[in-house]
């Protein structure tokens, strides 16, 4: 178990697990996103504290469950929910890539949504007393 949740999130050395609770905690699942409950900033993105810092939440979701985010890449939410940080939603592009990687979010976003089913309940076996 602790092996899958390892290969999973790619960073669990770096992650104390009360900031994933904490984050986690700040969440709630919809249909098919896992929408950010806390502060938003004035585009709409949700912000969390991790380490003294402000971190966008998406960014932070990708990191946790996908792994580091290469230098330079921006995170695309493929579903347009601002507030989704589920991390079958976000896409690591290069900003250059963003415009045209909307334009292809339809078709993948339809791929997407089977495996959202997937971490919704990865999400739910991870942290089951969040799942109401
Ligand atoms: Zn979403």
């Amino acid at each position: 178990m602790h092996y899958q949740r390892s290969r999973l999130t790619g960073t669990t050395k770096s992650l104390k697990k009360s900031d994933r609770v904490r984050f986690l905690e700040s969440t709630k699942i919809t249909h098919s996103c896992i929408e950010w409950t806390g502060n938003l900033n004035a585009f709409g993105y949700g912000r969390f504290g991790y380490e003294s810092v402000r971190v966008m939440a998406h960014r932070y979701s990708y990191e946790l469950f996908v792994g580091p985010i290469p230098n330079g890449n921006v995170i695309h939410n493929m579903c347009k929910n601002r507030k989704c940080v589920n991390p079958s939603h976000l896409a690591s592009v290069i900003q250059a890539e963003n415009l045209a990687e909307a334009q292809h979010t339809k078709e993948v976003y339809k791929e997407s949504v089977v495996s959202a089913v997937f971490a919704a309940s990865f999400y739910a076996a991870t942290l089951p007393e969040l799942v109401r």
